[in-house]
């Protein structure tokens, strides 16, 4: 479970950005959607832990973030976090494979070559997963992107814009699988996005 409280956050010589109080529960989909500039990936980078909690609370499972470490925090988020970041992040001179593998390796040195093919399988990269991050085209590196925040079954799922570059049949495919991945491994997850075209696939958890 992953709660906010009163959160807010300043930036440097700006306005504070004040967020709704969000409780994301185990299994549960929810969906944050707004126009850009509002602060959503700040929102998603609170509750990843990869900003300090300035002001209110964001806690998992019941512990605050800002009673653990850097380093305690760096583990939870490894082990337990799967975010699917607008920038990639991932190692473009390393092939599809190994890119994968090395995420596994971190916190928990998992080598699961089942797991890589599956979830490369299901994106339809299993042709490319010999190629280097450099050989794979614009919609390639997004996919290894979604595989790279998925791939050590995350108990939380936290996407940050997945479907911005994708037209209207790679949109919902995206939105399937990121919810069809939830499912699999019983994950909660949260879409941030300001792509209208979203909100049809959520019933239920939009906020606005
Ligand atoms: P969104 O994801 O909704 O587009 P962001 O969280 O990226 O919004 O940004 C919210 C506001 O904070 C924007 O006005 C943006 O310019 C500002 N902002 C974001 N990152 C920084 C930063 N590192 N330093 C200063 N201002 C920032
Ligand atoms: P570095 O700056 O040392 O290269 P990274 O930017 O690769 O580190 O990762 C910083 C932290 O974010 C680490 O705790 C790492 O496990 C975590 N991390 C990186 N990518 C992801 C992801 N897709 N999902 C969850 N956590 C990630």
């Amino acid at each position: 479970m992953v709660e906010t409280s009163n959160l807010s956050y300043t930036y440097d010589n700006s306005e504070a950005l004040v967020f709704p109080d969000i409780s994301l529960i185990p299994g549960e989909h929810m969906l944050v959607i707004g126009p850009s500039g509002v602060g959503k990936t700040t929102l998603l980078y609170l509750m990843a832990g990869l900003l300090p909690t300035l002001k209110g609370t964001v806690a998992i499972d019941g512990t605050e973030l800002n009673t653990l470490s850097r380093k305690e925090i760096d583990k939870f988020r490894g082990e337990h976090i799967g975010l699917i970041f607008q920038q990639y992040h991932f190692i473009k001179s390393l092939n599809v494979s190994d890119n994968l593998r090395l995420r596994q390796s971190f916190p928990k040195n998992i080598n699961d070559t089942k797991r890589r093919y599956e979830l490369a399988e299901r994106l339809g990269l299993t042709q490319h997963f010999e190629k280097k991050v450099n050989a794979l085209s614009h919609g390639q590196q997004q996919r290894l992107g979604i595989a790279l925040g998925l791939i050590h079954k995350p108990k939380i799922i936290f996407a940050d814009e997945p479907t911005s570059n994708l037209d209207d049949s790679n949109c919902t495919k995206v939105i399937d699988l990121l919810k069809e991945e939830a499912k699999i491994c019983k994950s909660s997850l949260l879409i941030i996005t300001h792509d209208q075209r979203v909100k049809s696939h959520f019933k239920n958890q939009v906020v606005l």
